[in-house]
């Protein structure tokens, strides 16, 4: 009976414990962010814990979905390529009401996706788009490789076409043709989102478009300085 009411005694401790760094570990964040810097500092702190596997735990209680039914405030758009490799959500330890993603093969720009963006931007208000690119992109390659594009795949492969042929003339392998062709692209379908009016309109101090780059194995994004593009 002593010894029972012991390992009760411990494994009492042990379910504190465990409940009390649950609670400390659980994600939050201020419920507006209407600063870009804000927004950035959020997410490159949410790519450091991914780095480093110190992910936070997520809210996703029946409270929380609750509380989201009565509307959303992220605070970023990352278009991102659909590989799945490359989920935002996670690559920046975010949870659920965070990011506004919008996904497409090659991360490229067409007037559906422009759409989804002008939408976060002039409606939901969020202070930051971010276009991310990644490391051996299929879509990228499936453009260098050329070739006759199966289905609708070709829609994909033209957008990434303006990047290609400027590369292409550069001196380097099929990998780092690819590689560079993939940052490019990024350049591209940030100008496609500048050119907006409605993002145009966005610009400045409130809102701020960045360019990334995904490495694979480090889970690292690279944030290469487009301050003086847009
Ligand atoms: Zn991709």
């Amino acid at each position: 009976m002593k010894k029972f009411m012991s390992l009760l005694g411990l494994l009492l401790i042990g379910t504190l414990l465990l409940s009390g760094c649950s609670s400390k570990d659980v994600y939050s964040r201020p419920e507006i962010i209407s600063s870009p810097d804000q927004a950035k500092e959020l997410l490159i702190a949410g790519n450091q814990r991914f780095m480093s596997g110190n992910i936070l735990a997520k809210d996703l209680s029946s409270n929380r979905r609750s509380e989201l039914s009565k509307g959303q405030h992220p605070f970023a758009v990352i278009v991102s390529c659909s590989d799945s490799r490359v989920p935002p959500e996670e690559i920046f330890d975010q949870a659920l009401g965070d990011l506004f993603v919008v996904r497409v093969a090659g991360n490229v720009i067409t007037p559906v996706e422009l759409g989804s963006v002008e939408y976060a931007v002039e409606h939901l208000k969020v202070p930051l788009v971010l276009v991310l690119g990644h490391e051996k992109c299929g879509a990228i390659t499936a453009a260098v490789e050329g070739g006759k594009a199966l289905g609708s795949i070709s829609a994909i492969t033209e957008k990434i076409m303006p990047a290609l042929k400027e590369i292409k003339n550069t001196e380097g392998d099929k990998e780092t043709v690819i590689e560079k062709t993939a940052e490019l692209n990024v350049l591209n379908s940030l100008q496609s989102i500048s050119q907006s009016p409605v993002i145009k309109h966005a610009l400045g101090e409130s809102h701020k478009l960045y360019g990334g780059k995904y490495r694979l194995e480090t889970g690292e994004i690279q944030w290469p300085d487009t301050s003086k593009i847009f």
